[in-house]
């Protein structure tokens, strides 16, 4: 244990009896090197020394934490739930592209959807099952990533191209 060195006329946190919070004091003695008798700073009260709230609570928790009762298990609780909001944040992000990148486009510029046609990026299509769809991204030349308002898909796109010779 670390030993402070207080002297008289130093000031110290410590609980006030007339206050009854913890407010700063100023030393008038001190015994075997810790404070005895304060005075408080605020209401001029001079009374016995006593740790603040703030340390009793410290040397209650240091207790409690040897007798094997932890409070870390909340405290990571509430970080893993402070990640939430992020994630939501993104998917918000990728509906208002998908929005913008639709908007007032006419019917007509949706190319039907099929995986024997070839995409290309910023290209706009019409899927039977997720609908409209704008295309992000062209992973390679079979397939494509396209973003729907339920969120982003991977698609095959040119397959079959070259031996298909119907419509
Ligand atoms: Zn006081």
């Amino acid at each position: 244990m670390a030993i402070a060195n207080y002297k008289p006329g130093n000031e110290i946190d410590a609980w006030c009896t007339s206050c009854r919070a913890d407010k700063l004091h100023r030393i008038i003695a001190v015994v075997n090197g810790n404070p005895k008798k304060v005075e408080c700073l605020s209401c001029k009260g001079h009374h016995l020394y006593r740790a603040t709230a703030a340390q009793k609570e410290a040397a209650a928790a240091h207790k409690r934490a040897s007798k094997g009762e932890s409070t870390t298990t909340t405290r990571t609780s509430r970080t893993s739930r402070a990640s939430l909001p992020a994630t939501r944040k993104r998917e918000e992000d990728l509906v208002a592209v998908w929005e913008k990148a639709i908007a007032g486009q006419p019917f007509e510029n949706f190319k039907p959807y099929r995986i024997d046609r070839t995409f290309v990026r910023g290209e706009l299509l019409r899927h039977t099952k997720f609908g409209d769809g704008v295309v992000m991204t062209i992973l390679d030349a079979n397939k494509c990533e396209v973003l729907f308002r339920e969120g982003m898909k991977t698609l095959a796109q040119s397959i079959g191209v070259s031996n298909t010779t119907s419509q």
